[in-house]
């Protein structure tokens, strides 16, 4: 390991602000991409604008002078004739060159044109004419007191000067048979490229690196499960839970029903469930969860049950009182609101096992709760969540089993490479007599006409709920906020409904009352960022109206839009914006929660898509799911035979690194 303040040029100081970057050692240093390059091209001195980088060439006129500014700058300045004109060249602080800058000298300069002094600030000076055509600079993100010349400076004396490590992950065999150059060749290349060509190789490298560790962490994963010694298996009360489904108020959908049975298989069997339930908005995944509940009650088991919004948690915990009424489940609702001294009871008899169903948010991971008998851990809205986040349930000597639930679904294509390790069940019909919910686009200037629009459902005693994408104004940005909208709602209804905000700033306490109220339906308009975008569930309201929805993705409208037609009443979702745009056309035409993610992802980028997994301890650094997909599907495959030779060589010291990298993420899952 190389220590940072051993690399020249670094202080304590400098540390420290590297260390903001996350970076802690000289090898993460080298492991700092840049996000992007310039691409300096040589200039002839025609079609040259003022601050344009470029490489030129040419022969010192006169002697060049050195001047003292202060104590740590000084400069040279020189002239060079070109083929076309005359150029001032001015170098900073390089004053070791200065000896060489001979008059008559042929010269190469890189650096910046600055048009109104016709002068070069030069960033490197090389001698005699160098057959360079271009030069490609990387560009680093970077923070306030760190420039990117400095990062720049620093790897290329790590480069140049130390013995650092480097990680090769990939076997022989494969970098063979891909024909890749050498990590270290690679990492050169990267942060120092000599040509373009060569670069593009460097990263093909990384990127395939990547993505086939990326698999093989996920078919770790997938052994993990497979073979967790601490997993439960249970005899299932089926004539039991057969009668609670029966009991419902509705009949399940054959989705539902075929959900159900495949997480009932999965709680019977001696292997951890690691299941993820997709199903489209107000497609009925709530239930389902509680079913699984229902059987892990029976089987003498906890279940823990964790919303991402607090508002999502109260509702589930409502919710769960009402379906459970009639059955001994004593459940329990934790979130940051709850009082130090209720917490204290909800630890103890959760330990005690009093406690059969415990809901709340990540306050239900983030304290040391430590469960009896814990079987069952159920994440709504899952891509909210962290893969790391499911191992702080603490319990004693058993795996839980894990029902993660998502309405962001996952474009079938990647699915089954993504989550590998997660076996899925999809809910694709909503209930039965459930209209669609119709969606109509309007431009801000026809606001009376979507005014009329709510008055109707008013006087329909339907409810409404209108967003706005942030609370306040950005000084004289002209976005409609939660403030305005009120306002304008006010003078618009104030006399015939009763409106209520409801927005991230409020405290839980104001937050509940609010929600409670509007489902209680005390309040007819509720008004609210996006607070309300999971989950929420008031089948009376028949009508958002969301204004600049050009600010939202596609799947986060979707998501709003499924707050509404949770019932069979007639729907309407009213998406507004100064002007019209294709992507919002599209939810006109679809409510197809695949497709849409879909179309997000071709056209947005996975975006949350996948969540952590994207950018958190499986993540990348440079490779792309969407645009390197083939590049995956190919790591993939290599990934899967790889990962059995791996297991059966596991002693062979070319693959000590992929084992250490691998065994990283035991404390993950
Ligand atoms: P989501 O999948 O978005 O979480 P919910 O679980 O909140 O959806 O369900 C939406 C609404 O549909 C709820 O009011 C729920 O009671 C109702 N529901 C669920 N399943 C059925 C069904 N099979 N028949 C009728 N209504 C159902
Ligand atoms: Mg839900």
């Amino acid at each position: 390991m190389l220590e940072l303040e051993s690399i020249e040029g670094i202080g304590p100081k400098t540390k420290e602000l590297i260390n903001k970057l996350g970076i802690t050692t000289g090898e993460e240093l080298l492991n700092y991409y840049p996000y992007r390059y310039d691409i300096i091209k040589r200039s002839d001195m025609t079609n040259i604008e003022d601050g344009d980088k470029i490489i030129i060439d040419g022969i010192i006129e006169g002697q060049p002078t050195i001047i003292y500014i202060s104590k740590s700058l000084k400069k040279i300045i020189f002239r060079i004739s070109t083929k076309s004109s005359i150029l001032n060249v001015t170098i900073y602080n390089k004053t070791y060159i200065y000896q060489d800058l001979k008059c008559g000298k042929e010269v190469t300069i890189i650096g910046k044109y600055n048009k109104i002094k016709n002068t070069i600030v030069a960033s490197d000076v090389r001698f005699g004419l160098l057959p360079l055509t271009v030069k490609i600079e990387p560009v680093y993100s970077t923070i306030n007191g760190l420039s990117i010349k400095q990062i720049s400076k620093f790897i290329s004396s790590v480069l140049y000067c130390e013995d650092y490590e480097v990680n090769n992950f990939i076997p022989k065999y494969l970098e063979e048979k891909y024909n890749f150059i050498s990590k270290k060749e690679a990492i050169y290349n990267i942060h120092i490229p000599t040509d373009i060509l060569t670069l593009k190789k460097a990263r093909q490298r990384i990127k395939y690196e990547e993505l086939f560790m990326y698999v093989l962490k996920i078919n770790y994963l997938k052994s993990k499960i497979e073979n967790d010694k601490k997993a439960i298996s249970r005899t299932l009360d089926r004539d039991k839970i057969n009668k609670f489904i029966l009991s419902l108020p509705f009949h399940l959908t054959l989705d539902q029903a075929k959900a159900v049975s495949d997480i009932l298989d999965d709680l019977e069997k001696p292997k951890r469930m690691n299941r993820l339930l997709q199903g489209d908005v107000g497609s009925g995944k709530t239930i389902v969860a509680f079913i699984a509940i229902y059987a892990n009650y029976l089987a003498n088991y906890q279940s823990a049950l964790m919303a991402p919004t607090e508002i999502l948690a109260n509702q589930h915990y409502e919710e769960a009182k009402k379906i459970f009424s009639n059955y001994k489940l004593n459940i329990a609702l934790l979130t940051s609101s709850t009082s130090t001294k209720e917490k204290k009871e909800i630890y103890e008899n959760l330990n005690n096992g009093k406690i059969n169903l415990i809901i709340g948010t990540q306050a239900l991971i983030q304290e040391k709760v430590v469960y009896k008998k814990l079987g069952l851990v159920i994440t709504d809205e899952q891509h909210r969540f962290g893969v790391n986040q499911r191992d702080a349930f603490k319990n004693k000597g058993i795996s839980p089993d894990v029902l993660s639930m998502s309405a962001t679904p996952i474009p079938r294509t990647y699915a089954l490479t993504i989550y590998g390790d997660t076996d899925i069940s999809s809910i694709k019909s909503k209930p039965p007599g459930r209209k669609e919910v119709i969606t109509i686009f309007k431009k801000e200037k026809d606001i009376t006409e979507v005014l009329e629009m709510m008055k109707e459902e008013l006087d329909k005693k339907h409810q409404i709920y209108v967003v706005a994408p942030m609370i306040e104004d950005d000084e004289n940005d002209k976005k409609e906020t939660v403030k305005d909208l009120e306002e304008k709602m006010n003078k618009a209804f104030g006399k015939i409904a009763k409106i209520g905000v409801v927005h991230g700033k409020l405290d839980s306490k104001e937050k509940n009352k609010v929600m409670s109220d509007f489902e209680k339906n005390r309040i007819n308009i509720l008004i609210s960022t996006t607070v309300i975008e999971v989950g929420v569930n008031v089948p009376n309201a028949s009508m958002i109206v969301i204004f600049n929805a050009n600010m939202f993705g596609l799947s986060t409208l979707h998501q709003l839009r499924g707050r509404v037609g949770r019932n069979n009443i007639q729907s309407y979702c009213i998406l507004i914006a100064k002007e019209s745009q294709e992507r919002l056309r599209l939810l006109e035409k679809t409510n197809d929660g695949f497709e849409i993610s879909e179309y997000d992802f071709q056209t947005r980028g996975e975006g949350d898509l996948f969540g952590v997994r994207q950018s958190g301890a499986l993540g990348f650094k440079m490779a792309n799911i969407k645009k390197d997909f083939k590049m995956l599907l190919k790591a993939k495959e290599d990934a899967d035979e790889f990962i059995n030779i791996l297991f059966t060589f596991n002693t062979n010291p070319e693959f000590s690194p992929i084992i250490e990298e691998l065994q990283k993420i035991d404390n993950l899952d």
